[in-house]
């Protein structure tokens, strides 16, 4: 398991992070800007609620169902997703003015996005986030305490079948320090 080599020659390009809802995906891209504020990221459409402290913009652009069937209609999402009762799209035309620019793109979306991904564009690198143990990331989707315990237990239902999809990535991060993945990420990302 672990960061594959890259070459140093290679251009930049669209890195999908995607793994089990609660796995510590956000904490772990979150720390990896803060660092490196030039990263850019995409900012999903979600017609899921803001939860405390998330900002329109920021986080995610909050809309609601009959905006997110225009950007579906319209063709404005490079993928999009249905989970645990919302719907969630990365909207295309920024991710592609990022790569036609050379820069290297992030996307932080889950399995079936990442899947979608991989068809659209076939040279997208697929990012695997595993949590240490199973124990743990029950721990973590329970103790998150944002949430009541009907979307938990959907949660956890999607991270069951989450975790079989790892083989079907390019590359497995096991998220044992929010550091050293970040650090990793980086270098996949040719940032450092
Ligand atoms: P949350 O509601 O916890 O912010 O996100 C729930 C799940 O949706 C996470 O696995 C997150 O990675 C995923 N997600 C966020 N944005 C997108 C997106 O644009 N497309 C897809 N397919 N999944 C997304």
């Amino acid at each position: 398991r672990g960061a594959t080599p890259v070459p140093p020659d290679a251009r930049p390009r669209l890195t999908v992070l995607s793994g089990p809802s609660g796995v510590g995906k956000s904490t772990v891209v979150a720390h990896m800007r803060k660092a490196h504020p030039e990263v850019w990221l995409s900012v999903s459409a979600t017609t899921r609620k803001p939860r405390p402290g998330e900002r329109h913009g920021v986080q995610y652009f909050f809309v609601d169902d009959g905006e997110f069937d225009k950007l579906i209609a319209n063709g404005e999402l490079l993928e999009w997703a249905e989970f645990a009762g919302n719907r969630y799209g990365t909207p295309r035309e920024a991710v592609q003015d990022r790569l036609a620019a050379g820069e290297p793109v992030l996307l932080e979306i889950d399995l079936q996005g990442a899947r979608q991904v991989r068809e659209s564009m076939p040279d997208a690198q697929l990012v695997f986030l595993a949590p240490p143990s199973w124990e743990e990331l029950v721990r973590r989707l329970t103790g998150r305490g944002t949430e009541p315990p009907e979307v938990i237990e959907r949660r956890l239902e999607a991270a069951t079948t989450e975790l079989a999809a790892e083989p079907e990535f390019d590359v497995t991060l096991v998220n044992t320090s929010v550091e050293g993945v970040a650090q990793e990420l980086l270098t996949l990302m040719r940032v450092v």
